[in-house]
């Protein structure tokens, strides 16, 4: 199942940002950061009490005609409602109601999803007072907050987790390979899932509403099953916000958390943007395999050289990603389109693989042995056995002496082999040190 959305809406400068910065505080410990990864500053993913959302500030989203403030607050809220299992409704305590607030209120009106109302500033005790004003809104959830201190976000997060939809287990189909098409708005991924699915191939259904905003469709090729994930917005087109790339964001985690392979799809007519990036840097953290398919590749004017080229490119600007194929294909001509399948069959294998502990100590002992750590400060990292925890991505634990004895260069290293040794293209890897005590 997707994780729960909560969504945070309001007129400018009530603190939406100040407060999604504290709730994004909460974010999962497990994700490393990476040299080369750039987040945006409106998503987040988020933990609070064992349950992990996505929050949204709505606030950072530019829906070009910045100078109409009514027009703009109306967009998020639109795509508040639209998207979110919890919104939150942000206020400036020190101001009162105004009428903008009415406005939103009005809006919100509309939806039978739980509405929160964080009446902020309150930075004083004396000023809790304050946010009964707020009940003239309309809503019964009122929560006093300093987001500058970080006052009364306890409550409201409890309050929050407390409204999303209970938490279902999806039925995954372990022969089932989960793929999605994820990218920016025109980059083709509609075009694709249509190529892709027009081919002779048996559909088993197009269930919609098996989860709330994914339209799946399940078929065989070959004996494999696979599941294409669409997040609606692939199909469903339209709304103002649709073309926004920075929502499409938002589209793109919703599919990552549902898939074990992610085909992010590249305009090779436009080249790689910045949020290219950042979608990719999702699916890498996400854990997923990933694939490159670089489209319109029927637009580009093109000699001998300019696969290489473009794919130097790609290699440039995703380097946390070296490990991701990078297919050229055409939607409209339907240049090589069958290679897509076979590659992610590939990915996700590899993405799935399982190594044994004795195997894995070996090639890891060899590497001590052709490389040992260098020492520090007089001290030298020693390993004492490794084994795989999990796949999907696998994930290693190398059990040593000191973790802190381990330098960032020879963690690379090690990895380095083992994706050598194996060949795990196409899938992250996770490599984690653990005192042996
Ligand atoms: P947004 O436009 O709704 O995203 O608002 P921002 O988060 O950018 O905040 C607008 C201004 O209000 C900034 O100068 C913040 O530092 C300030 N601010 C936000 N939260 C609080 C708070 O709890 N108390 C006080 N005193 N100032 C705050
Ligand atoms: P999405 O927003 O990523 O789903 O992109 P669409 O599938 O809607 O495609 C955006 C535009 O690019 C449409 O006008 C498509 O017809 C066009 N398009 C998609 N794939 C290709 C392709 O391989 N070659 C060419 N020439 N145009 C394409």
């Amino acid at each position: 199942m997707s994780l729960p959305v909560v969504a945070i809406v309001g007129r400018p400068n009530v603190g939406k940002s100040t407060i999604f910065n504290r709730l994004a505080g909460q974010r999962i410990a497990i994700i490393e950061d990476q040299p080369g990864i750039t987040r945006d500053r409106i998503y987040s993913r988020s933990e609070w009490n064992g349950r992990e959302f996505h929050l949204i500030d709505t606030g950072g989203l530019e829906f070009g005609k910045q100078d109409e403030i009514l027009t703009h607050i109306k967009n998020q809220v639109e795509l508040a409602l639209e998207e979110a299992d919890v919104i939150l409704f942000m206020v400036d305590g020190r101001d009162g109601v105004t009428a903008s607030d009415q406005e939103v209120a009005k809006m919100l009106y509309r939806t039978n999803k739980p509405v929160m109302v964080g009446v902020n500033k309150l930075d004083h005790p004396k000023q809790l007072d304050l946010s009964y004003d707020f009940y003239q809104l309309g809503f019964t959830e009122i929560f006093a907050l300093s987001s500058l201190h970080g006052t009364g976000t306890g409550d409201l997060l409890d309050a929050i987790v407390e409204r999303f939809p209970p938490e279902t287990e999806e039925e995954l189909d372990e022969d089932t390979i989960r793929v999605s098409l994820i990218g920016r708005p025109n980059v083709g991924k509609s075009s694709l899932l249509n190529a892709m699915l027009g081919e002779e191939r048996v559909i088993v259904s197009p269930v919609a509403g098996t989860t709330r905003d994914a339209v799946d469709t399940h078929f065989e090729q070959d004996g494999q099953k696979f599941t294409l994930i669409d997040t609606a917005g692939v199909r469903k087109k339209g709304k103002v916000y649709e073309s926004i790339e920075k929502y499409s964001v938002l589209r793109a985690l919703k599919a990552i958390e549902r898939s074990d392979v992610c085909l992010i799809v590249i305009d090779g007519e436009r080249g790689i943007a910045e949020q290219d990036k950042r979608i990719a840097g999702y699916a890498h953290e996400a854990g997923c395999a990933s694939i490159f398919v670089v489209n319109k590749w029927d637009l580009v004017t093109k000699d001998d050289q300019t696969m290489n080229q473009f794919s130097k490119l790609v290699r440039g600007h995703f380097s946390f990603m070296d490990y991701a194929p990078i297919l050229y294909v055409s939607a409209k001509t339907k240049q090589r389109l069958t290679k897509i399948l076979p590659a992610v069959m590939d990915v996700a294998e590899r993405h799935a693989l399982r190594i044994s502990t004795s195997v894995i100590n070996q090639v890891i002992q060899d590497a001590v042995m052709v490389t040992p750590p260098p020492s520090h400060r007089g001290k030298r990292l020693r390993i004492q056995y490794a084994t795989q925890v999990a796949v999907k991505p696998p994930t290693f634990v190398l059990f040593v002496n000191n973790p802190e004895l381990a330098h960032f260069s020879y963690v690379r290293y090690l990895d380095n082999k083992l994706r050598q040794t194996f060949g795990f293209e196409g899938t992250p890897i996770r490599l984690h040190l653990r005192n042996k005590r």
